[in-house]
């Protein structure tokens, strides 16, 4: 095993805003509507985001009735809003974690809902490359899904580390907070995204900026490393496999002895003599520059 602390996120809301999807999905029923009534699909889009502020829940009735489209058309819209391939990007903030964290933690996430839908979200952020695990709760034991125990003991069974030695992130508060608290976790209630309501189980900590995230999970579980850095620090990357406690930090230095004006070399600076860029995680187009620079 790499490291004996894990730490698990949530997906919707947690790594990325679900609103993200949801005007995906709203532009995915645009692009149905515009092609049965001609009205532009921008247009269309506008107003299901409009609807969506005004009467949430029932935008596609609302738009229905504005451009005249039968009511029996809902049910096909709704489909295609949620099996549609969402155009959805990971937030900078949230890579740049997921990067810092890989040199001391393993990483895993686990998230509720249908899992081929949360599959295809997954893939459209990025994320598996940047995790150790991707759990679906409806696939473990039952089925029940979060805040049931056997989801949470699923993931870190994955992870292969302790619920003791775990950080769940999450920002529901039964099925994230209490449920990570009663599985015996550490749990941090993120309500960077959307507000909630209170946990009936109290979090261990509560943290609204993404970026805050390791310095916190660090306070509560304690490792070789306590990653104290402020937001906005550039990322670690990668992390040495079967247990080698390699860093890298990114150095970016200006040109040199005859360089081109404007230039610069990205050095690696970390105590992992012998391991590859690639192994570590470092992002192919760094390799390049990572070769043309030092190690
Ligand atoms: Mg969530």
């Amino acid at each position: 095993m790499r490291e004996s602390r894990a730490i698990v996120f949530d997906l919707d809301d947690t790594l990325y805003p679900y609103r993200a999807f949801v005007r995906s999905g709203f532009a995915a029923a645009a692009a149905h509507i515009a092609e049965a009534t001609g009205v532009p699909a921008r247009r269309v889009y506008r107003a299901l985001c409009r609807a969506s502020a005004a009467a949430r829940g029932r935008e596609l009735q609302r738009v229905c009735e504005r451009y005249g489209i039968a009511e029996a058309t809902i049910p096909r819209l709704v489909h295609l809003m949620k099996w549609h391939t969402p155009a959805i990007r990971l937030p900078r903030e949230t890579r740049q974690v997921l990067l810092r964290l890989q040199a001391a933690w393993r990483i895993g996430i686990l998230t509720n809902g249908e899992p081929a839908i949360q599959r295809r979200k997954l893939a459209a952020l990025g994320l598996p490359p940047l995790v150790d695990a991707a759990v679906c709760a409806a696939e473990c034991g039952t089925g029940r899904g979060k805040p049931d125990g056997e989801a949470f003991a699923a993931v870190v069974d994955r992870l292969g580390v302790a619920p003791e030695r775990s950080v769940f992130v999450g920002d529901d508060p039964e099925a994230d907070v209490a449920g990570a608290v009663r599985a015996g976790l550490q749990a941090i209630h993120f309500v960077g995204h959307r507000r909630t309501a209170r946990p009936s189980l109290a979090p261990h900590a509560t943290i609204a900026r993404f970026c805050e995230i390791p310095a916190a999970a660090a306070r509560l579980i304690g490792g070789a490393q306590h990653d104290r850095r402020p937001c906005g620090s550039p990322p670690r990357i990668g992390s040495a496999p079967s247990g080698r406690e390699a860093r890298f930090r990114r150095v970016r230095e200006g040109s040199r002895g005859g360089s081109r004006e404007g230039t610069s070399r990205l050095t690696l600076v970390g105590d992992g003599p012998g391991l590859s860029p690639r192994a570590c995680g470092v992002p192919p187009a760094e390799q390049a520059l990572i070769r043309n620079g030092s190690v």
